[in-house]
């Protein structure tokens, strides 16, 4: 076995693995990278960049589907199943090919190809070939699918995000398990693509949104675009020849059996936290595992190893990864004279259709943070100009902001261009807007930040008649 001493480890080459090594090296320190599996990232492989190229191949053809709404009929469409996984994989190729030309850049010697494995604070070992002895470390192991045992056990058509990108064709039916934001995403693509697709979600969870009257309008929305079924529970999976049977059980106790291709468990994601050895660290975790840390500093206690990206599942995307890895490998090399990092605004983006976007505080915080002390104005996009032109009048946007200094605290919306509107908003939420100053921004027209615009004076209708308190806030809801 070869022992290498280094000044910072960090383990795994994913997006907050590579910021957290160049911000390390760039603090002047001898620094590894240590990865387990192929370099190019999960963003760029399996995760946000072909499930977005996905995304764009089934636009085209909903567009194609929609366009005789505006009298425009474009004839018979064809959707040809291989040339659009044969454009996800190769596009997706050339986005991975860029994060791999990164890493070769790196000097061979920082490279450490291995599962890392902590033996004690100061120590970690590689697969069987090496044992590395270093100052200060950076977790950037990411996040795993979760599929249960009972799934995985019908085999290999029980299927993962990771999965769907390695298709050569569209196949003819999939069922998913989840309506969080992967399963949404997913589902609606490939049933936009030809794809017989029915999604399951144990609860009436959508996407990220916990705004209860969102969280309706969203339900609904997605209920007209797709076989939905909420609050039912795919109770038993087993493969028979070239299919699944699957069993699906409602609320009420009724059982369903039907047969698909395939089964996407999107169920969820589990941080990579469990095989690393952290027992053998001394550090304080938490019930899932995850070692606790400081949201600024991203540091472990007090100790010298720091946690980033999807393996705190703190903010499991892309932006945050990168923010946290550079916030981590920054502090791995000052420590033990750590400082807190630039964390902005939570910022998250479903690219459903409609779009849904939360940014800020979320409407469940707020009714712990503020109970009683924050006004909600709120837009329908049904009769929004610019919405209705487009034919994408779906959908509602909920701002929220403080009573007495009318900061704009946050929103949540599912509807048209909400890619858009929600970094609109999380850029006033950082600035530290207040509901006036929003207002006199300027706004053009027609166009769907005019709803914004709807809303935040309903917002600030609401901020200039605050209730009178003279009632403790018993039950968490915002003040009437
Ligand atoms: C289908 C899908 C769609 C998504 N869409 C979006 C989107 O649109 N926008 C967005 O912002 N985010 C999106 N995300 C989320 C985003 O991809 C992740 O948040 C981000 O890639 C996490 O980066 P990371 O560096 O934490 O993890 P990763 O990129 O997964 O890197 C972790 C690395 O650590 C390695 N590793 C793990 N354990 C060890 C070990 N013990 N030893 C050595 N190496 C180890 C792994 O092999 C891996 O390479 C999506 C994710 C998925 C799955």
């Amino acid at each position: 076995m070869k022992t290498i001493h280094t000044e910072v480890a960090v383990i795994g080459a994913g997006t907050a693995g590579m910021t957290g090594y160049r911000a390390a090296k760039a603090g002047g320190k001898r620094t590894v990278l240590i990865e387990s599996n192929v370099y190019g990232t999960t963003c760029a492989r399996v995760g946000c960049m072909p499930s977005k190229l996905l995304i764009s191949a089934a636009e085209a053809a909903h567009m194609l589907q929609a366009a005789p709404g505006f009298g425009v009929h474009p004839g018979q469409v064809r959707i040809d199943g291989k040339a659009v996984m044969a454009r996800v994989r190769s596009e997706r190729d050339r986005f991975v090919g860029f994060v791999v030309d990164s890493v070769d850049g790196y000097p061979a010697e920082d490279k450490i190809h291995g599962h890392a494995r902590f033996l004690g604070p100061t120590r970690l070992q590689i697969d069987d070939h090496t044992v590395i002895e270093a100052e200060r470390f950076v977790i950037a192991t990411g996040s795993t699918p979760i599929v249960p045992d009972e799934w995985r056990a019908a085999g290999p058509r029980v299927i993962t995000s990771d999965d769907v990108f390695y298709w050569d064709e569209l196949p003819a039916s999939v069922a998913v398990a989840g309506t969080g934001v992967i399963g949404l995403e997913l589902g609606q693509a490939l049933s936009r693509l030809g794809v017989r697709v029915t999604i399951f979600g144990r609860g009436e969870r959508v996407a990220q949104l916990g705004d209860p009257e969102v969280l309706k309008v969203a339900r609904k929305a997605m209920a007209d675009a797709l076989d939905v079924r909420f609050q039912t529970r795919v109770v038993e999976v087993a493969q028979e020849g070239e299919e699944l049977v699957i069993t699906s059980e409602d609320i009420a106790g009724m059982r369903r059996t039907e047969r698909f291709s395939y089964l996407l468990s999107a169920i969820g994601r589990r941080p990579n936290v469990h095989k690393l050895g952290l027992e053998n660290t001394g550090l304080e975790r938490d019930h899932h595992g995850i070692p606790r840390y400081d949201k600024q500093t991203m540091q472990c206690g007090g100790s010298s190893i720091f946690i980033a990206g999807d393996a705190d599942n703190e903010r499991p995307q892309l932006p945050e990864a990168a923010d946290q890895g550079r916030i981590a490998g920054d502090n791995a090399a000052r420590f033990p004279a750590v400082q807190p990092g630039l964390r902005r605004t939570p910022l998250t983006i479903a690219f459903t259709e409609p779009q849904i976007a939360t940014l800020g505080a979320s409407y469940e915080e707020l009714c712990v943070s503020h109970a009683g002390r924050f006004a909600i104005g709120k837009v329908s996009f049904e009769n929004q100009g610019r919405s209705r032109v487009m034919l994408q009048n779906k959908g509602m946007l909920r701002v929220y902001a403080e009573f007495r200094s009318g900061r704009f605290l946050g929103a949540e919306m599912i509807g048209p261009r909400a890619e858009h509107v929600g970094h609109l908003l999380s850029w006033a939420v950082q600035a530290g807007l207040t509901v006036d100053a929003m207002l006199d921004m300027p706004f053009y027209h027609p166009v769907v930040e005019e709803g914004v615009r709807t809303a935040l004076r309903d917002l600030a209708h609401h901020l200039a008649n605050e209730p009178a308190h003279d009632r403790p806030c018993v039950d968490c809801t915002p003040a009437p």
